[in-house]
């Protein structure tokens, strides 16, 4: 049986002890078993075997098998997968998000979006796959875009499924076999998304999944030689040991790692529109994103102004419940991530930062659980370490600048790329800052998607794209044969 439930002392803990491999849910050969904590209480609500090498290796093995045969799959056979994972998927949203907002603390309200948006992207690429000519040829010579292999996806917990439904869509459709290795955080979100997969009648072996820790079935997909590609979503450091590793077996990476996002408000921004998008940017996910825009940048000449919006808008903002929809920021995921929020917050202190809103310790009323206070600082120095660590928790920086120019700079004095947004009425204006900006993505005006547009990052916010036909190409080899 894939979930069974105990009841102890009055609470119901779950226990999942089996892998999906091969079509089917297996018992685990790992033996090490941990404990799922919900974050709003602290308190065990599941216990999950970790899977080991052996499982790895067998799920591998049953993607290798797979391959042979949807390897060679034509582009309508992978279209109507998609359509089938997009159904099946679809049957679960609310499960989904239920899963999202007990595991991790979630707020339903970006918890929902992000399930449906995961979802939605079997069909995205399903329109990738029909748009992009998988062979082209002139004279004698005949080019085809070939699936990579068998490719391992590693996911990180704070979207676990849209990273799932991301990656799979994109290998499906460039006709790769999957070994999954969810987030150890992301136990039982897993669960109830394999579920919903299972119900797609996938050919046996296409999608494989392996829970367990990262060093163990991380490493073994990094560096097992049957497999060809590693997509991969979390931490810098993690990301760099994957690169190294997977270098000693020539494996295509894709590394979707860390943000510290700039906000530029220009001096013509509405501050009524501007001061909501920005803090709405900052707190995406508690602040838990790797998108978040934890910098606000803003002209000296506005600054007064924008810290009183700043300090109003901020006693409208609900701590709490992550089930209630009114809830804008949910608990840390864990005790580990809480105590890590403390600490950048006392290191802002410690550097001269002022705090505006927030600060160290729990919001009042909010003693159980790993909830944080939602915290603003000003007179921030773009050098300081608050303004270049991520802190992956609701911080955000409001760091004042002299002229467009200087913005642009400050925007970009950054080891990361990955996201940014502009704020500002004059729209071809707002268009010559952004297309200044060293990140894989630019938004203007507010936070807003397009399944087809690629993600990734520059410098250190990663290697490669995801979505649409920029994530499927990153499943793809080039063969051309020459008569
Ligand atoms: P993490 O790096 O700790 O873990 C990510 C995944 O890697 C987990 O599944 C983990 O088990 C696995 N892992 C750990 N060690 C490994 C190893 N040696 N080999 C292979 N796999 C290993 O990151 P996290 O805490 O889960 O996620 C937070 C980070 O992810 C943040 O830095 C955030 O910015 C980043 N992130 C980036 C994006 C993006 O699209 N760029 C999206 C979400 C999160």
């Amino acid at each position: 049986m894939a979930t069974k439930q105990a009841i102890t002392g009055g609470e119901t803990i779950k226990t999942i002890t089996t892998h999906y491999i091969d079509g089917a849910f297996v018992e685990s050969h790992g033996r090490e078993v941990m404990d799922v904590i919900k974050p709003t209480t602290g308190t065990v609500i599941a216990r999950v075997t970790l899977g080991d090498e052996e499982d790895t290796k067998r799920a591998i093995a049953a993607a290798k098998r797979a391959f042979a045969t949807y390897g060679r799959s034509t582009k309508e056979e992978r279209a109507k997968i998609l359509r089938r994972l997009h159904q099946a998927a679809s049957a679960r949203v609310d499960d989904l998000t239920a899963a999202m907002v007990e595991e991790y603390g979630g707020v339903v309200q970006f918890a929902r979006p992000i399930v449906e948006s995961g979802i939605s992207a079997f069909l995205a690429s399903e329109k990738a796959l029909q748009d992009l000519p998988l062979a082209r040829s002139w004279g004698k010579t005949t080019v085809t875009l070939e699936p990579v292999g068998v490719a391992g996806l590693i996911t990180a917990w704070n979207a676990n499924a849209l990273f799932i439904c991301l990656k799979l869509a994109s290998a499906v459709a460039a006709g790769c076999t999957v070994v999954i290795k969810p987030s150890e955080l992301s136990s039982l979100q897993t669960r109830v998304m394999v579920e919903a997969l299972h119900e797609a009648d996938l050919p046996k072996g296409l999608l494989n999944v392996v829970t367990g820790l990262g060093n163990i079935v991380g490493a073994e997909l990094t560096r097992n030689p049957d497999v060809a590609k590693i997509s991969f979503t979390g931490s810098v450091g993690v990301g760099e040991n994957i690169m190294r590793d997977a270098a000693a077996t020539m494996k295509r990476v894709t590394l979707e790692l860390g943000g510290k996002s700039p906000t530029i408000l220009l001096d013509d921004a509405t501050l009524d529109q501007a001061i909501p998008s920005a803090l709405v940017m900052a707190f995406l996910n508690s602040g838990q994103a790797c998108a978040a825009g934890t910098r606000l940048l803003v002209p000296k000449s506005r600054l007064d102004e924008t810290k009183s919006r700043i300090r109003e808008a901020m006693r409208a903002i609900t701590v709490g419940d992550p089930a209630d929809p009114k809830t804008a920021i949910g608990p840390m995921v864990s005790q580990k991530q809480y105590e890590r929020v403390q600490s950048y917050i006392r290191k802002g202190i410690e550097e001269g930062a002022e705090v505006l809103a927030g600060g160290e310790g729990h919001p009042e009323g909010l003693d159980a659980g790993y909830f944080v206070k939602p915290t603003v600082f000003v007179n921030v120095r773009n050098d300081m370490t608050i303004a270049q660590e991520e802190i992956f928790g609701p911080v955000l920086c409001v760091i004042a600048y002299d002229s467009e120019e200087d913005a642009v700079r400050i925007a970009n004095d950054s080891r990361y790329g990955l996201h940014a947004a502009v704020l500002g009425t004059d729209i071809q204006r707002a268009r010559r800052v952004a297309s200044q900006i060293r990140a894989g993505r630019v938004v203007i005006n507010n936070m807003t998607d397009d399944p087809q547009a690629p993600w990734g990052g520059f410098k250190y916010s990663g290697v490669g794209r995801e979505y649409g036909q920029y994530g499927m190409e990153a499943f793809l080899e080039t063969r051309a044969i020459l008569e």
